[in-house]
């Protein structure tokens, strides 16, 4: 889960027929930052021929980067890359999205206004994403 309240920044591929890819680098309490990273597989059906065809969950890997060593433009520059080496890999659509001084409802709106957020908006309530 990813509390908007602490976004920073949001990558987001679309993996055609796989998934999809998100990235949030995200302010953490020591006023360093991390990486969550989010990977959505889409069910491929139980013939395995593609999705949309059953109503099962996603499966979702939740990976987890630590800044370390690095610098917040160096988080920043490293979420970029992979994001567009999979981007580049799949050939989906890229997106990129800084919080900079934005409230969380701003930023939910910026989130809901992108096309991939449309079918379950991101809620402010909470403001999270699963
Ligand atoms: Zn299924």
């Amino acid at each position: 889960m990813i509390h908007l309240e602490n976004i920073i920044a949001l990558w987001f591929v679309t993996l055609p027929k796989t998934g999809d890819y998100l990235a949030a680098l995200l302010r953490n309490k020591d006023g360093g930052c991390e990486l969550k990273l989010r990977l959505r597989e889409y069910c491929q059906g139980p013939d395995g021929k593609g999705p949309g065809r059953c109503s099962c969950e996603d499966t979702k890997h939740w990976y987890h980067v630590k800044q370390g060593n690095f610098t917040e433009e160096q988080m920043i520059e490293s979420a970029r890359s992979v994001a567009l080496s999979i981007q580049k890999q799949y050939g989906g659509e890229y997106c990129e999205r800084h919080r900079k001084g934005l409230s969380v409802e701003d930023f939910v709106e910026v989130l809901n206004e992108l096309p991939y957020f449309t079918v379950k908006k991101v809620q402010i309530r909470g403001a999270t994403i699963h």
